[in-house]
């Protein structure tokens, strides 16, 4: 694995972990020290995304592709007949530091399979990450997987020196994971999880005590899930993700359309990877997490998946009528919210003009509140934006055609296309 020249260890090793999205690079604000090296907030770590969604500002890389598992799903599987490479933790320290001093990135994001035992993998990689802190003071952002199974005091050591920590839990079901992934019964993958969430919330309390106390990845943790690959509905998804941000406190789950190719019997036969179902499960996480929306509001036993054809906001607006429509001038911060179209930012701007004034059509454009989704839900002095009249149908109609719905349809994996709201999720 060591004998290729390091060219060719480092293609293998970056191709092999670009199936994992969960690399943004957000939530850290540690500046630069005296002689050291980088920093998350004097660098200005920022995002860029390939059009496949992938973030392009770190160095994403495997330490090595090799793994003594065989999930179905995953590239690297023990089974699966591909060129294997490794780096050493100096090789891994070198890199990042050259390509950080010629600008190619701002930080790592480091990740592995499982080679000879999850203890082992895990003292690998806070190796590099240890050498990097200490020895070359780098202060970049780093990411940081943790390997399941792993000595509770290795994972808290990782945490110590990394940005960001994350285990992907890949698969939302034990019965999916025993399916596909036997070696990772979800008890593996949550225990440390849960582990690393004390840790956090720890670190947090301590620090505002004082700003010297150790800190445990300030960036929080996030992880990944796999859509396509097994049968569960979108409800099962989304209802793990919000334990997962309520119970675990978790910074962000990313959702990855399964990319068939794999000949196991145990995988679908999907055409293509399902981007549309990744990009509203997105929607429906981003309402989750800003705008106030329980999982069972959005989904339950008679709509247990997304409607690809609107976004979810819209789809709940249209089944639940009763709300609707919503005075724009009395209405609280909440309720404008949870109008189609109306984002975080027009309903904080709607609730601070209508101090001054009164709010209607030419106002509400004025504030630049896009009304094309809205204006069906509003009503502005008593006058409905919509018209005279409110035809469900219609409006269904109204907000489908033209939809992002259609344009997705279209976005393959790995082409041009996808814009950046798209990616996110926001509504
Ligand atoms: S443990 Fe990780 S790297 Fe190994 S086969 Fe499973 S998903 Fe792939």
């Amino acid at each position: 694995m060591f004998a290729q020249p390091l060219e060719r260890r480092l293609e293998i090793l970056a191709d092999s972990a670009k199936y994992d999205v969960s690399c943004s690079s957000s939530g850290s604000s540690r500046k630069g020290t005296p002689g050291g090296v980088g920093g998350t907030a004097a660098s200005g770590i920022c995002h860029s995304w390939t059009a496949d969604g992938r973030c392009v500002s770190l160095l994403k890389i495997l330490l090595t592709n090799s793994c003594i598992y065989d999930c179905a799903y995953c590239v690297n599987r023990s089974s699966n007949d591909i060129p294997r490479a490794a780096l050493t933790p100096d090789e891994l320290v070198r890199l990042t530091m050259e390509f950080y001093r010629r600008n190619y990135i701002e930080g790592l994001f480091l990740s592995t399979g499982v080679a000879r035992s999850p203890d082992w993998t895990m003292e690998q990689l806070i190796l590099v990450v240890r050498k990097l802190r200490e020895d070359e003071r780098f202060n970049g952002y780093i990411h940081l997987k943790v390997v399941p199974g792993a000595d509770p005091l290795l994972v808290a050591q990782a945490g110590s020196y990394a940005d960001r920590v994350s285990i992907n839990m890949e698969l939302p079901s034990q019965r999916s994971l025993a399916l596909l992934a036997p070696d990772k019964p979800q008890e593996l993958l949550l225990t440390p999880m849960r582990q690393m969430s004390e840790l956090i919330a720890a670190s947090r309390l301590a620090a505002k005590e004082s700003p010297k106390a150790p800190q445990f990845a300030p960036a929080g943790q996030s992880t990944q899930l796999i859509v396509g690959a097994t049968p569960e509905q979108d409800r099962e998804i989304i209802t793990l993700s919000e334990g997962l941000y309520s119970r675990l406190g978790l910074k962000r789950v990313y959702y990855s359309a399964f990319v068939p190719g794999s000949t196991d019997r145990r995988l679908p036969e999907l055409p293509t990877p399902p981007l549309l179902r990744e990009h509203r499960l997105y929607q429906a996480d981003w309402l989750l997490r800003f705008y106030g929306f329980r999982a069972d509001e959005l989904l339950d036993d008679a709509h247990p998946n997304l409607d690809p054809r609107l976004d979810p906001k819209s789809d709940w607006a249209l089944r639940h009528l009763e709300n609707f429509p919503v005075e724009v001038n009395q209405a609280g911060y909440d309720t404008l919210l949870r109008v189609p179209g109306i984002g975080v930012r027009s309903a904080k701007r709607i609730v601070a003009a209508r101090r001054e004034t009164r709010l209607g059509e030419a106002e509400l454009k004025r504030l630049g509140v896009v009304l094309k989704r809205a204006r069906h839900f509003l009503t502005a002095g008593g006058r409905h934006l919509g018209g005279p009249k409110f035809y469900v149908d219609r409006v269904a109609r109204l907000l489908m055609a033209g939809g992002e719905g259609e344009r997705l349809k279209q976005l393959d994996l790995f082409s041009g296309g996808a814009d950046l709201s798209m990616l996110t999720g926001e509504l």
